[in-house]
């Protein structure tokens, strides 16, 4: 079982795309006899793995994840990445997995489109910690599906999160979180269940959010010179924050809220011989991010805070998207017709993309990508692969291709 579990995540480590190209690689007698005295595991044909993954109730797969989280926060590695010195971020989001045209499985969720054409897809919400330095690592999974049989309304993002949130504060119990989530969220059912589970917040405010309680009391907070000002340059740009926040808002009588509010400048640096021509002088880029939170901002703490809102977007980005494109391939389709398959693999390439930005961010990998400007996560990857089939894992010798 050790072998199979391995195997599966093994598909996604080394970045294979599809079980075909693994399986062809595992035809190379030195490429399989480094899986058992290197890496200390026999790869399984992909098919087998494939049945196997197919049947395993997915919940002893995520447990198997979840557990892989714990040791890290009890090795303390990750520490240094707590907002304030106190909280782990955990960032909510929902992302869809796969879709098709026809029933996959009785759990699909379904939308219709205006000319009556009917899809069927998969969506996953994600509680994953986030780091400034651009870790995003998954805690826990919850799938946004329909039961079997009649409903009256098909499951959404809203109702999962209650799901999830149970199930973070029972692996995660003593962790002190956290949640950074997006404008779906500033509603009074997350408000109750952070404060049951004595979790933070920051949660982005949209415009009309709250807008029987909340927003009445910002108008003056929001015309008032700003509390702190901080600027800082990054990527060749000035960035010029601008701080406003309001302390104390008591939503429904019932939860003590914290406004803040983050207006960026983004100017181009000017450098002081550069030429003023309409090239060169692009206009300032203006932007505005307005969060609610139970963690009371002060002049001191408003920046790290808003700093820590802004890393929901991590999620997104080092999340979905590098699943997406970065070789991981999250959308192909690697059980077509089980729920359990689907799941499985998913859940097989979230610890196998965590253990991987580990990898991409030691000290060896990020040596390697300075010595040539032109070095790529993939091709250090590719050559891994071919080291595995040219060099013999018995005496490091070089493997010649015998002619077929
Ligand atoms: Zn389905």
């Amino acid at each position: 079982m050790e072998d199979v579990a391995m195997g599966g995540i093994f598909l996604f480590l080394l970045k294979f795309g599809s079980r075909n190209n693994l399986n062809n690689k595992r035809r190379e007698e030195s490429f399989v006899a480094h899986c058992e005295r290197t890496l200390g595991f026999r790869l399984p044909h992909q098919d087998t793995i494939a049945k196997v993954l197919r049947k395993l109730p997915p919940e002893q797969l995520e447990k198997v994840k979840m557990e892989l989280m714990s040791d890290l926060f009890n090795q303390k590695c990750l520490r240094n990445s707590r907002l304030l010195n106190k909280y782990y971020m955990v960032a909510i989001d929902a992302t869809g997995i796969v879709s098709y045209d026809h029933p996959h499985c009785p759990h699909c969720l379904t939308k219709t489109s205006k000319k009556g054409v009917v899809t069927y897809y998969h969506y996953a919400l994600e509680a994953k910690l986030v780091t400034h330095d651009g870790l995003c690592l998954p805690l826990a999974t919850e799938w946004i599906e329909n039961p079997e049989g009649d409903y009256v309304k098909q499951d959404c993002e809203r109702k999962a999160f209650l799901r999830l949130a149970k199930t973070l504060k029972k692996n995660f119990p003593r962790l002190p979180i956290c949640i950074l989530a997006d404008g779906l969220y500033p509603y009074e059912g997350v408000f109750e269940v952070c404060e049951k589970n004595e979790w933070k917040y920051i949660i982005v405010l949209p415009e009309k959010a709250l807008s029987d309680g909340v927003q009445g009391e910002l108008g003056e907070a929001k015309r008032r010179p700003p509390k702190r000002e901080h600027l800082c340059m990054k990527n060749d740009k000035w960035i010029d924050s601008k701080y406003r926040f309001k302390t104390d808002i008591f939503y429904h009588k019932k939860y003590h809220l914290h406004w803040f509010q983050c207006l960026e400048t983004r100017t181009k640096y000017q450098k002081p011989n550069e030429k003023k021509d309409k090239k060169t002088t692009e206009k300032p880029e203006e932007f505005c991010f307005e969060y609610v939170t139970n963690i009371e901002p002060t002049a001191d703490t408003i920046h790290a805070l808003s700093s820590g809102g802004r890393l929901r977007w991590k999620i997104e980005n080092e999340g979905f998207n590098a699943q997406k494109c970065g070789d991981y391939e999250l959308e192909h389709k690697y059980s077509r017709n089980s729920y359990e398959g689907l799941q499985n693999y998913y859940t097989s390439l979230q610890i196998a993309h965590a253990i991987n930005q580990f990898v991409e961010h030691s000290s060896v990998v990020v040596e390697m990508l300075k010595e040539h400007s032109k070095e790529t996560i993939r091709n250090i990857w590719q050559n891994l692969v071919a080291y595995m089939i040219f060099v013999s894992p018995y005496d490091g010798s070089l493997i010649t291709p015998q002619p077929s």
